[in-house]
């Protein structure tokens, strides 16, 4: 077989509540990248601060981050502007999976806009099912639902077994954002 015809896109899912799941994801960006593929990573997340991952890939090419904005700030209604703010995420992610320029395309923590009601479930189902056939597509976040554990083709739940904000340890630049 010739690498063209072994390559085929996959659905991976990273899920559980222990530590792992985003940096997981972006472990599998940095390969991706020595690869030559094509990169984008949608974060659906409050802009806030920039993390390192972000600070990062402002300086490597074949590398996006985009980062769910705060929504419309003349809007009063907080849930209603997180929809929308999830609603953009998701349609520059399904963009970005159906046009198939990125051999990688990272979903982060698309599960609490799906468990939160911001965006359809069966709306991502559908994208990943007609992506073209060479994209993979890596989704993290807690409690991911059945039908996207059933769908995907890799699922691993990160256990946690200790972690050092039980003992008051804040989050630590570099390792943790
Ligand atoms: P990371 O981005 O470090 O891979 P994650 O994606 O698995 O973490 P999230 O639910 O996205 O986990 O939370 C991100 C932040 O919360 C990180 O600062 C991480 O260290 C912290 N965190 C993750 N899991 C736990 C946990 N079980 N207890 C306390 N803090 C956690
Ligand atoms: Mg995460």
């Amino acid at each position: 077989m010739t690498e063209e015809r072994k390559r085929q896109g996959l659905v991976v899912v990273y899920t559980g509540d222990g530590k792992g799941k985003t940096t997981a994801a972006l472990g599998a960006v940095f390969r991706a990248l020595g690869r030559g593929l094509r990169v984008a990573v949608v974060q659906f997340i409050k802009g806030r601060w920039k993390t390192g991952e972000r600070l990062f890939a402002e300086r490597v090419d074949g590398l996006s981050f985009h980062v769910m904005g705060l929504g419309f700030t003349w809007e009063s209604d907080d849930l209603s502007r997180d929809q929308r703010a999830a609603r953009g995420a998701w349609a520059e992610g399904k963009r970005l999976i159906g046009e198939g320029e990125s051999g990688l395309v990272v979903l982060d923590e698309i599960t609490y806009a799906v468990n939160y009601g911001f965006i359809e479930l069966d709306d991502v189902l559908a994208a990943l099912r007609s992506r073209p056939a060479h994209v993979h597509v890596i989704l993290t976040g807690r409690n991911a639902p059945a039908a996207l554990v059933e769908a995907a083709d890799v699922v691993t739940e990160m256990r946690p077994v200790k972690h050092a904000f039980e003992r008051g340890v804040p989050a630590q630049a570099g390792l943790d954002f």
